[in-house]
């Protein structure tokens, strides 16, 4: 084989990129991961933001992991290639009137105890909620590792497994197609107003309902949002908890890249791919050409890219069927998140829970999200054109657990927040942006009055910078929205769900296919499998 001809050519160096290639590359394919950035990990990157301070080390976007299979974990050797997982503490919300609430996972009376300080009734319903949500939550995981027939298709192999989808499922009872049926159609709002009365717990359970989401609670469809953070096990075994990596979300992507390489995957970073070329006749892919000029050929190519730049830029609109083009055009990609990175002198200390030392509260998610009305507040104020007045956060602290991050002493705090003007994806808008983190920290400023004076440094990352620096375009966290209209055999559109492509021999491994996002591996493994039985049954067709 000629040197710059492979097996397989993998686009991106994202932890998705990783995991396609380390698949491919264990069933012996030589194989080459093409990487833009100087670094790999896409969105799982641990970076130190700071010049003069280089001994802090941020999880600079991504900031906690849950969804990543336990088959992924074992067939790439993982914990072999140092992923390690801190599971995370409790929920925490101080609120700015007084009081807070912390919600612990694993412990029932206390949970129950702490929720009845707002609301006896919402107590007594919280079981019922954790074991309603747990039920549904086990009928939609293990969809995550399912391959989305492709619905509608009157082909032999489609009708095949869309009956076969119908058919595991047929133990489910009217009730719970019902609870499926609302679960995907209502909003996070109209659910929990079902379920509670209680404003602070109202609040608590609608984050996950929007987190990367271009909707306020009150939309349509952030209920399944909600579900998909809540997923525990995914048909393989139960899900880690979430919880921090050490070493931040860039040692995740570290562990995997390793893997990739002890089976035999080369990764160049620096070589941003500006083509994927594709054979006049056949319309197959034939490999990449890189932004330099330098041409290289594979059998296989796999892009875990933004569908927009994979299809539109560098496949090509002239290459791809005008249906499909059309889909991807319209393929829908705004959120208004802004990620803020601090470094901290000490931990915050909450008026309603007082002192520096490191205490439960400081070691789950340390929230500002006070009510639903609140989150849908800043979700109008983005919507209207106006970054939040009073933006929405999901903070954590990985160095409650993770000393690897910064010196004895200190600490990093990691705030994801929405929302500013989707729009802000086309334009720096820097000063804004800072004036949006200096509210972002007035709020926790509120509740914890050392909070503003404990900041050594600080890092805002908004959504023209996610476009420009990682290739996430219109700065979605997601590669496309997790919207009703974008899941499942829609993802990324019609007909393509199954990681295959309208090109053959291009497979798509970006979190924009189902399962996708979050830092969960699956497309990358699914867009391997599809590549690597394709390649057997062409081999078997030959050797007929
Ligand atoms: C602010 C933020 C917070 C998040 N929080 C969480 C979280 O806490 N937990 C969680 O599970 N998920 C989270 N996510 C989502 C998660 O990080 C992503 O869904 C996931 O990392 C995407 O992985 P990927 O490999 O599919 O794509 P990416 O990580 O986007 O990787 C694509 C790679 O392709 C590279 N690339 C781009 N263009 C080219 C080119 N022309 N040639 C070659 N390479 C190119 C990019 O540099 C990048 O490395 C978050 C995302 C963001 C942005």
């Amino acid at each position: 084989m000629a040197a710059d001809s492979y097996d397989a050519i993998v686009v991106g160096g994202g932890h998705n990129g990783l995991v396609a290639a380390a698949y491919l590359a264990k069933t012996g394919a030589k194989t080459l991961v093409l990487e833009a950035r100087a670094t790999t990990g896409g969105a799982a990157t641990t970076e130190a933001p700071w010049p003069d301070a280089p001994e802090f080390r941020v999880t600079r976007l991504s900031y906690v992991m849950s969804l990543l299979p336990p088959t992924i974990m074992n067939d790439l050797q993982l914990e072999r290639h140092g992923y390690k997982i801190f599971p995370m503490g409790p929920y925490y919300q101080a609120f700015p009137e007084g009081g807070s609430l912390t919600l612990y996972e694993e412990d029932s009376q206390r949970a129950y105890d702490e929720i009845a300080k707002w609301s006896k009734r919402d107590a007594d319903a919280y079981p019922k909620w954790n074991a309603w949500l747990g039920g549904l939550a086990d009928v939609l995981g293990p969809l995550l590792l399912t391959v989305p027939p492709a619905l509608g298709s009157r082909k032999p192999r489609d009708l095949a497994a869309t009956l076969r989808l119908a058919w595991r499922h047929r133990g489910l009872d009217v009730r719970t197609v019902a609870d499926v049926t609302r679960l995907m159609t209502m909003s996070i709002a109209d659910l929990l107003d079902d379920w509670f009365e209680s404003p602070q717990i109202k609040g608590a359970l609608a984050v996950n309902g929007v987190i990367g989401t271009w909707a306020g609670p009150q939309e349509p469809g952030t209920a399944y949002v909600m579900a998909h953070h809540s997923i525990g096990d995914v048909g393989d075994g139960r899900l880690g908890s979430w919880g921090f990596p050490e070493g931040g979300m860039g040692a995740v992507a570290d562990a995997i890249a390793s893997s990739a390489r002890a089976n035999g995957v080369t990764i160049r970073t620096g070589a941003p791919v500006a083509k994927i070329t594709v054979a006049p006749g056949s319309g197959r892919a034939t490999g990449v050409v890189l932004a330099n000029g330098e041409e290289l050929r594979a059998k296989v190519v796999v892009t875990s890219l933004h569908p927009k730049t994979a299809f539109l830029d560098h496949v090509g609109r002239e290459n791809l069927p005008s249906d499909f083009a059309s889909d991807i055009e319209h393929w829908k990609t705004r959120s208004g998140v802004v990620k803020i990175n601090l470094a901290l002198a000490e931990l915050p200390n909450f008026t309603a829970n007082p002192g520096t030392n490191l205490q439960e509260h400081h070691t789950g998610s340390v929230e500002m999200a006070p009510s639903m009305e609140y989150i849908e507040r800043a979700f109008i104020d983005a919507r209207e054109g106006r970054p939040a007045l009073r933006p929405f956060s999901d903070g954590v602290i990985p160095t409650a657990f993770d000393r690897t991050l910064s010196p004895e002493g200190t600490h990093i705090m990691s705030l994801f927040t929405q929302w500013v003007p989707s729009e802000w994806a086309s334009e720096p808008h820097a000063d804004e942006l800072e004036k949006y983190a200096d509210r972002v920290i007035d709020t926790y400023n509120e509740v914890a009055p050392n909070f503003k004076g404990a900041i050594l440094h600080r890092d805002v990352v908004g959504p023209y910078e996610m476009e420009q620096d990682y290739g996430l375009i219109g700065g979605n966290i997601f590669h496309g929205e997790l919207s009703l209209e974008q899941l499942f055999h829609m993802r990324p559109a019609p007909g393509f769900a199954d990681y295959r492509t309208p090109v053959p021999g291009l497979y798509n491994a970006s979190s924009a296919t189902h399962a996708g996002g979050g830092v969960c591996g699956i497309p990358g493994m699914q867009a391997a499998k599809a590549a690597i039985a394709d390649r057997r049954k062409t081999a078997r067709a030959r050797r007929k």
